[in-house]
């Protein structure tokens, strides 16, 4: 039987929420949307909450919403899921990336200030794998330039930071509910900003560029369709009533691997920083030493054996559509390149059992045993 990498937790209510949906007259723009909206914002402390299709949807508004484009730059990390660099890509403007804390796999606060430019519009700082240790300095730096901060916090629904909520540290935040998150709608995301007219450019953007009020067809500007329809905001109203029991559950779930792993010198084992209540998206182990060497290997034993492992994440500079846009070669994030060799992401989801766990770490400590 094989242990998933991720599996997403719908119980009867979900599926009843979406079933009340399509039983009703209103399937988009309805109630459920606005619902869900109101609760993420509410949840995560903001004003505003607009849904949309997807997380790198989520991002690309923002990026439009600033105005950001040709000629401009925004800040980035090169340790993040495509998207938070894509979305700088898409609206024309180039990313600069910096490197990594080599503790916390968060974008370095302290190397930031020497790639601002005349030209930096924004930096985009992601939550990474949940954990959002500096996300406050980041803001910090970019107060001090007075620039705009994008918070990728796709990966970090249900984080504090200090006291705050993930997603509330940015000008905008972004939320993402592929179905391996913390929660799921299916496909879809969220910005939330306490901004009330970037929020409003974001609903217009989403929403084929339609003014606030104004008719179904008078558009105000260059939108498109992003929308997220009411049966998925239907299951995301479900999903966040548990989000905090998930949170929870996801917790103990890293506390099961960290003690089965912590003593073993070939790994370093990821734990919350201090300061933080962490809503763990996946639980990313690393190889030590010359255990790194052989880490595509190892992943592949592990496939073999029916467990799900991924290598979060491969070097974003160093995609082949970057290097050709970007120039970007192997030693340009030195942090960065020796994390991402050596990353294991395990099976992790909010009902992994203890047996699980159990059967993945020794499958684990064979293969390397194996090295
Ligand atoms: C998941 C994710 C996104 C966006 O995901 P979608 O699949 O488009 O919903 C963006 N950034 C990061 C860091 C992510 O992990």
């Amino acid at each position: 039987m094989e242990i998933p990498l991720s599996r997403p937790d719908i119980n009867e209510d979900d599926i009843q929420a979406v079933v009340d949906v399509l039983r009703s007259p209103i399937l988009a723009l309805g109630p459920k949307m606005r619902e869900f909206e109101r609760k993420i914002a509410d949840y995560t402390g903001r004003r505003f909450g607009i849904s949309v299709n997807s997380g790198t949807s989520a991002l690309f508004l923002c990026m439009q919403a600033l105005g950001i484009g040709p000629g401009d730059e925004v800040i980035t990390t090169p340790f993040t899921f495509i998207a938070s660099a894509n979305c700088i890509l898409m609206a024309g403007a180039k990313p600069v990336f910096v490197d990594i804390d080599p503790v916390n796999l968060n974008i370095n606060p302290a190397l930031i200030e020497s790639k601002i430019t005349k030209k930096t519009r924004a930096i985009l700082p992601v939550i990474v794998f949940g954990n959002p240790a500096g996300i406050d300095e980041v803001c910090r730096i970019a107060k001090k330039h007075n620039l705009p901060v994008v918070e990728d916090s796709c990966e970090g629904l249900g984080s504090v930071w200090k006291g705050k909520k993930v997603g509330s540290f940015g000008d905008l935040g972004t939320f993402a509910f592929y179905p391996n998150k913390q929660m799921t709608t299916g496909e879809g995301g969220m910005i939330v900003t306490d901004d009330e007219s970037l929020a409003d450019i974001c609903m217009s953007l989403r929403n084929q560029g339609r003014g606030k009020g104004s008719g179904w067809l008078s558009h105000e500007r260059l939108g498109y369709n992003y929308r997220m329809c009411d049966i998925n905001a239907a299951l995301g109203i479900t999903q966040l009533n548990r989000l905090d029991e998930f949170v929870r559950r996801r917790s103990n779930v890293a506390g099961m691997y960290q003690k089965r792993l912590v003593d073993d010198p070939r790994i370093i084992v990821p734990f919350a920083p201090p300061g933080a209540v962490m809503s763990w998206f996946v639980f990313v182990i690393r190889l030590k030493d010359r255990y790194a060497d052989h880490r595509d290997r190892i992943l592949d034993d592990l496939r073999k054996q029916n467990i799900g492992v991924n290598n979060y994440f491969p070097p974003v500079h160093l995609q082949p559509f970057m290097v050709e846009r970007l120039g970007h070669k192997v030693g340009d994030f030195p942090v960065t390149d020796s994390v991402c060799r050596s990353t294991i992401a395990l099976p992790f989801h909010n009902n992994l059992s203890q047996n699980e766990v159990d059967i993945v770490c020794n499958t684990l400590k064979a293969c390397l045993d194996k090295v």
